[in-house]
């Protein structure tokens, strides 16, 4: 058995694993990715929040290459939800957070973008090994130290490191060495059946990009394009309708598409994919969970290895990278030399601020999942969940597109620095929007026009402020980015 040394072995080169990876590596430390499949690899989550785009994603350095790549634009979410018997559309240029070309999202086949970012983390000096399963850990006086696994050729390798994060996802086989549980959700208990098809229609420009989810009486579609032609269509079902998917699931997926006419209606042209990676009808069960501990001493959990909940706002790939560049942030502090935080302190704050996000969505789907409620009763839970002061409606759009966090980091850096003129589009493109709104009911509550109204001055106000203004902690005693962002420091007493 071959043994070898490094700072961190990141076990997972999902979106998680490629983030946290890079992040480390950037600050000069040696980081081994150990990812079980070849990439490209199938993988669910194709919807993406615009802070991931044009935040992590731009940190990672890989904008242009997601641009190159074609991915479908999303502008938002268009919904068939709540009291509402018309489809609904909320658009995250709304947002003073995602200002200007910060407001998009993409939808990615995610055998392209894990892809894209993996390689992304082997040109930035981290060392990537695939078909290379982490099949133990290994644990001295109650400190991990290492991994062990088994490469393509079946042999048996050691890694020691300082810290062993686990982005494994949702099949990880080492999250229990946190010394936690992962305790399900009570109230998500979900499933999805999911397939895809070629020649569905489009919904009508702008927002041909964006993810139509349709709530019927089992449960609701995502219909979410691929591209010009594929679409990827999944239905999330109530538990008891585990028994429809055990048997024929071609058979279980086009029933539930004959139940739901918009659905039906989208692929009335359409023929599902039957052969290739996208030609199986898939399900997955039991994804709504948290772990009970996000970390021990030398371990971290980020991404579905720690948390994962309910798919309606697209926000997994979102929590799954953000969890990664605050667990970036606590293993820089940590490796650094001659810090004066320690490593409790560093990591105590990945977790406070990881579950905080968490938290958010948690709740603000708890109500969604309400149906009873019409549209503008989620906008007042979001606000509720976020505890922001802005606008209703705002703080639902913030919240969906994955910025009530109050990150910098998460939106894009650039949009903050041009940003006078991009909160003036951003206003301008409200009112385009909701000028010219047809079916959008959503956008053209008082709500949502006072925010057109009083926005310019608001979003110039956030767009200018941000960088200059002091960030305080979230919690007493906690800590606070530091200048770069990748690490944490102790806050000045301005920031206090
Ligand atoms: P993963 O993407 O699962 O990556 C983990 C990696 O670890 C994999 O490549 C795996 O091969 C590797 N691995 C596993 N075990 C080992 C091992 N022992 N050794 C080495 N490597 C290992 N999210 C969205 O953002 N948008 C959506 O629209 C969306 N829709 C969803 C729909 C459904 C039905 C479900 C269930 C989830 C959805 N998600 C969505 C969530 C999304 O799939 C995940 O949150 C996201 O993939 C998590 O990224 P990750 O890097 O943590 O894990």
């Amino acid at each position: 058995m071959t043994s070898e040394t490094f700072d961190v072995v990141v076990v997972g080169g999902g979106p998680c694993g490629s983030t946290v990876s890079t992040l480390v590596a950037q600050q000069g430390h040696r980081v081994l990715v150990l990812e079980r499949e070849r990439f490209p690899r199938y993988q669910i989550g194709e919807s993406l929040l615009p802070s991931t785009v044009h935040g992590i994603c731009k940190l990672l350095g890989v904008t242009e290459e997601l641009a190159a790549a074609g991915f479908p634009i999303k502008h938002g979410g268009t919904f068939r939800w709540g009291s509402n018997p018309e489809p609904w559309t909320f658009d995250f240029s709304l947002s003073q957070n995602f200002a200007g070309e910060s407001s998009t999202g993409y939808q990615v086949e995610r055998m392209k973008f894990d892809k894209i970012l993996l390689d992304n983390a082997r040109a930035k000096g981290v060392e990537v090994r695939e078909e290379s399963t982490v099949v133990d850990v290994i644990e001295e006086d109650g400190r991990v130290c290492g991994v062990r696994y088994t490469d393509a050729a079946g042999e048996r390798h050691e890694v020691r490191s300082r810290y062993v994060v686990d982005a494994s996802g949702n099949t990880s086989r080492i999250h229990g060495h946190s010394g936690g549980k992962r305790v399900y959700s009570d109230f998500f208990r979900n499933l999805a059946l999911f397939g895809y098809f070629e020649g569905g229609k489009r919904l009508d420009p702008p927002y041909s990009g964006n993810i139509f989810a349709v709530a019927f009486e089992a449960g609701w579609f995502w219909y979410i394009p691929l591209s010009d032609t594929l679409t990827s269509v999944g239905a999330v079902l109530l538990p008891e309708e585990l028994e429809r998917v055990q048997g024929d699931k071609e058979k279980a997926l086009l029933g539930l598409i004959e139940q739901c006419p918009l659905i039906a209606d989208m692929l009335s042209d359409a023929t599902r994919v039957t052969t290739g990676v996208y030609g199986d009808i898939r399900v997955r069960k039991d994804y709504s969970y948290l772990q009970e501990r996000f970390w021990k001493p030398g371990l971290v959990l980020a991404g579905d290895a720690a948390c994962f909940i309910d798919p309606v706002f697209s926000q997994g790939v979102h929590l799954a990278t953000y969890g990664a560049l605050l667990a970036a942030r606590s293993l820089n502090t940590a490796l650094a030399e001659g810090t004066d935080i320690p490593e409790e302190t560093a990591f105590s704050e990945f977790e406070h601020r990881y579950r905080a996000e968490y938290a958010r969505f948690h709740d603000f789907l708890v109500a969604f999942y309400d149906m009873h409620q019409d549209e503008e009763s989620y906008f007042w839970k979001a606000k509720k969940v976020t505890s922001e002061t802005t606008p209703a409606a705002e703080s639902f759009v913030n919240l969906v597109g994955g910025g009530a966090s109050q990150e910098g980091a998460l939106v894009d850096p650039e949009a903050y620095t041009a940003r006078a003129t991009a909160a003036q589009e951003l206003s301008a493109a409200i009112d385009r929007r909701v000028e010219g709104a047809g079916n959008q009911e959503i956008l053209n509550t008082s709500l949502v026009r006072s925010i057109v109204k009083e926005g310019h001055q608001i979003q110039i106000q956030a767009a200018l402020g941000r960088s200059d203004r002091p960030t305080p902690p979230v919690r007493d005693g906690g800590l606070v980015p530091s200048a770069d962002g990748m690490h944490w420091s102790l806050p000045t007493p301005k920031e206090a």
